[in-house]
């Protein structure tokens, strides 16, 4: 029941200790096992619960494997290999570092872009180079149709508070930008949907954007 037992690999460790997390917690001591097996996962899950490192550790040990990889050389366009998608400005800034705490040191770049703010910072940052993406949905469409970010090489998706992301009418958004993600190399995507409550809507999203998950409420 310790960090070290779940196979995250000396240096993400080394960062969770940093962190002072000792123990997981329940969701992250079942979805980290299953998300590092590649597998997709619903998981019902309250703020307070840990469920940005649930689903940030299996992203960060996986990008520090794939963040070699070639992308492909387009003016002003970044790749990313993960995308992070929450309801809000603040939450996605809190992920933001986090996910900065958690990757210390292992290359791994994280950038946030969420709305309500200049667009011309979060241009700046991303030009510097992105593995993983957090972002709120409305500012990543608007990113996608200026060309600026691709989603063609995700290869883990995670949307966090889901059902906060519908009450806030950003389905269509949702849908958009998962769509992107569908091109050429569908299959190796992974993704992780984490909500509170699951109504009819949640559900369909899940079975939409999933393929054969685990569901799974702590
Ligand atoms: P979250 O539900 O992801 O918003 O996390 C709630 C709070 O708990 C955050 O301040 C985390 O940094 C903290 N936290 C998450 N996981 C652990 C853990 N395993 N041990 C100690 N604190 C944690």
């Amino acid at each position: 029941n310790t960090f070290a037992e779940i196979d995250l690999g000396e240096m993400l460790n080394q960062n969770i200790r940093r962190c002072k997390y000792v123990k997981p917690t329940p969701v992250q001591r079942h979805a980290i096992p299953i998300a590092l097996g590649g597998r997709d996962l619903m998981a019902c899950a309250q703020t307070g619960s840990g469920k940005t490192a649930a689903f940030c550790f299996p992203i960060i040990s996986g990008i520090m494997r794939e963040q070699y990889v070639q992308r492909p050389r387009v003016a002003r366009t970044v790749y990313p290999l993960a995308l992070i998608l929450s309801p809000t400005r603040e939450l996605s800034c809190q992920i933001h570092d986090e996910a900065k705490k958690f990757s210390y040191q292992t290359g791994v770049k994280v950038v946030v872009a969420y709305g309500g703010a200049p667009i011309n910072q979060q241009l700046r940052e991303l030009e510097r180079g992105v593995d993983i993406l957090v972002a709120t949905p409305g500012r990543l469409v608007d990113l996608l149709e200026r060309a600026r970010v691709s989603l063609q090489m995700i290869r883990h998706l995670a949307l966090d508070e889901a059902d906060r992301m519908l009450d806030m009418g950003f389905e269509p958004q949702i849908r958009k930008i998962v769509q992107q993600m569908d091109m050429p190399d569908r299959g190796v995507r992974q993704t992780m949907l984490f909500s509170a409550t699951f109504p009819r809507e949640i559900q369909r999203l899940a079975s939409d954007f999933l393929s054969n998950y685990i569901f799974l409420a702590v």
